[in-house]
């Protein structure tokens, strides 16, 4: 007997060849199989009489083969099998090229259903390769035929047939992670129907009833994953803080906070001091200071004798904020260091003996800071930067080097209550709603690429006066299908044809952490005019004297990435531009450029930018951190996302441990460890 997770070997069909083209779609076993969902559908159930048909369309005729088919060599290698089949209005001249076997498969005044594309000549009727066969079968024709994301060596047909097996192997034996009261509260349907009615579905509501009941099940378990996570630290209780005395931090700052910083200082002071572990997000647009409040909370930790970790996504990131916050601490006499992966063995190995011993107090770094061999004398606090790239498990490891320290999460993406709430489990939340005083507007143009000319004279005159630029253009993609305009040759042409007598610097993704950053501090350092990039400057990097931000294919970004990449000028005290340049005359690209154009408000932004894009592509792919979803897609599941984590909620309530679900605290763990193992 099968079993879920016996081999795919067992599908007829399935031998050890495509078995190994299978491993390739991450399908090993029968519950992997019917566990691979289609990613569109075929609707193959229109049935036409012969005479109605229309010129080139597609539909399904049930017809009678008038005669026995006849084999034609039109010439070597090529043989046609032609038949006339029947209905009471008409006839259709079937012609299949080299499938000879249709000779003997089609016998004369048996009835078929044929599905094809209909050709009309005159009065003549006929289709070229249909799919053929006996009438009332349904298996190919007359039904909604799914469509699976392929790989060589396995065809549709095969891919179908081979789920249809698996079904009728084992679709009985597929345990309910759901308990029955979600279930009926829910009216959700049961796990053998949908994973039915996902492959096969008799029509649009079945499917629609099946995709409810997954996306649910997907959603659920995600809830209850994120709810686990945070209950868990809302029992730890943990000693206050004793020392939150911030007057020679403000003394020793240039400025002052503005009123939105100092209200998430206090906020987090007021978590610092309650006796349990601060969980808070700091959400706050590009250039509205969200460092200094994270220094705020640092030197807290400090001064009541406890380490900080402050984890930021890049090095080149995490190397700023180093130069920017070691002087500030060091002249408070709190010793910091900078660790990356970047570091050589010497340095190394002195941060750990300093985080070991407790003579550091305060580290910043990437996710070197993660690494097994980094143990902490006395963590109390995790600042984490730019925080959507980080998987939520990556946030926990870092946590879990201390015992029970605040976490301080800081995010320049806005976005909505519920997928906060995903996202980040029940963090609190800080806003800086607030730019510091001086900053000025950066005047924004979309232009097309007739423009570039004048782009580049404009550019050259900005250099002139001493200036920096950037020029952004399209990702190196990581299957490096899609570089349209790849950075380095986009570089050289610039470098040879445009600006001579300029100095263009490259930077992308691909180049080694070290290499990108000696590009980057040299731009910063003022040694190159024009820095080419991908979107690798646009997390945090500080450049003062850049003042000019040019966007190729600006069409091709989100919103917020676009006002991300804008916020790396007007860091300075000189006028700041940007030129987005994009052909797309798309009415969407045009009504995108336009809120560019008119706002500076990252909140707005982001607002548009989901009203016009969904939360599918809101984050760019997959760098939110949460698990992928299969079925769910956040973009049109949110009223189903409330109601998930409501019912998770209520799960918990009962039974806070999952002892009395064990099904659903192995799928959570699952589904969180699959994601973990694909973030980068
Ligand atoms: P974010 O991380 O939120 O994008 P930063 O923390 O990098 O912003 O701050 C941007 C710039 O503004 C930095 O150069 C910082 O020194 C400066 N800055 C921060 N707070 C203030 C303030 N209250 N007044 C003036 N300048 C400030
Ligand atoms: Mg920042």
């Amino acid at each position: 007997m099968p079993e879920l997770s016996t081999s795919v070997r067992y599908i007829k069909g399935i031998g050890e060849q495509r078995a190994k083209s299978l491993e390739k779609l991450r399908i090993f076993t029968l519950r992997d199989l019917i566990s691979y969902f289609p990613r569109d559908y075929e609707d193959r159930r229109t049935f036409r009489k012969i005479r109605d048909l229309e010129p080139g369309e597609t539909a399904c005729v049930t017809a009678m083969a008038a005669a026995s088919p006849t084999l034609n060599r039109v010439r070597k290698g090529m043989e046609l099998v032609k038949v006339r089949a029947v209905d009471e209005t008409g006839a259709l001249d079937v012609t299949f090229f080299n499938q000879t076997y249709m000779r003997d498969h089609i016998r004369a005044g048996e009835h078929y259903t044929f599905f094809g594309k209909a050709e009309v000549q005159g009065s003549r009727r006929t289709m070229v390769n249909p799919l053929v066969e006996r009438e009332n079968s349904r298996t190919m024709t007359g039904r909604i035929m799914p469509v699976y994301p392929l790989t060589a060596g396995i065809s549709q047909l095969t891919m179908t047939r081979s789920v249809e097996q698996g079904l009728a192997a084992c679709r009985d034996l597929l345990p309910d992670p759901l308990p029955d009261e979600v279930r009926r509260d829910h009216q959700l349907c049961h796990t053998g129907y949908a994973y039915d009615q996902i492959h096969f579905p008799d029509d649009e509501n079945t499917l629609a009833i099946a995709r409810r009941r997954l996306a649910f099940e997907e959603l659920f378990l995600l809830a209850i994953g994120m709810q686990v996570l945070s209950r868990r630290r809302e029992e730890l209780s943990c000693a206050p803080l004793r020392d939150l005395d911030l007057t020679a931090f403000y003394g020793s700052l240039p400025f002052s906070l503005t009123g939105a910083q100092q209200r998430a200082v206090d906020e987090i002071l007021a978590d610092l001091a309650s006796g349990r572990p601060m969980n808070r997000l700091v959400q706050g647009d590009v250039g509205s200071g969200k460092t200094m409040v994270a220094a705020a909370a640092m030197v807290c930790a400090a001064r009541s004798g406890r380490q900080t970790a402050l984890m930021a996504p890049t090095e080149i990131l995490a190397e700023q904020h180093y130069k920017g916050l070691a002087p500030l601490l060091e002249g408070l006499g709190i010793p910091c260091a900078l660790l990356t992966g970047a570091a050589r063995a010497k340095e190394r190995r002195a941060v750990l003996e300093g985080l070991e011993s407790g003579r550091l107090q305060a580290v910043i770094g990437t996710h070197a800071l993660i690494s097994p061999d980094v143990t902490y004398r006395d963590l109390g606090l995790v600042v984490t930067d730019e925080q959507h790239r980080f998987g939520v498990g990556q946030r926990s490891a870092l946590s879990a080097k201390g015992e029970r320290p605040h976490l301080l999460v800081m995010s320049a993406t806005p976005i909505p209550r519920t997928l906060a709430l995903m996202i980040y489990g029940d963090l609190d939340v800080s806003v800086i709603d607030e730019l510091p005083p001086g900053r000025q507007r950066i005047d924004t143009f979309a232009v097309t690429g007739a423009y570039r000319p004048r782009i580049y004279k404009f550019l050259a005159r900005e250099i002139a006066a001493g200036r920096q630029a950037y020029m952004i253009c399209s990702m190196v993609e990581e299957n490096g299908a899609d570089d349209r305009k790849a950075v380095t040759e986009y570089a050289r042409v610039l470098q040879e044809q445009v600006f001579p007598q300029l100095r263009v610097a490259c930077v992308h993704g691909r180049m080694k952490g070290r290499e990108k950053e000696a590009v980057m501090a040299a731009f910063a350092g003022g040694e190159a005019d024009i820095l080419v990039s991908t979107t690798v400057v646009e997390v945090g990097v500080d450049v003062p004297n850049a003042t000019v931000m040019v966007i190729e294919d600006a069409d091709r970004f989100g919103l917020s990435q676009l006002h991300q990449l804008r916020g790396r000028v007007g860091r300075g005290k000189h006028k700041s531009y940007c030129v987005l340049i994009t052909d797309n005359r798309s009415e969407e690209t045009l009504a995108r450029m336009r809120v560019m154009a008119q706002t500076g408000d990252g909140f707005r932004i982001a607002e548009e930018d989901l009203r016009l894009r969904g939360p599918g592509d809101f984050f760019g792919r997959r760098q939110h951190g949460l698990p992928a979803l299969k079925v769910a897609d956040l973009s049109w599941d949110m009223a189903l996302l409330k109601e998930a984590q409501q019912a998770a909620r209520a799960l918990l309530d009962r039974d806070p441990g999952l002892e009395d679900h064990p099904l659903i605290a192995q799928r959570t763990r699952e589904l969180f460890e699959a994601s973990e193992g694909t973030m980068n």
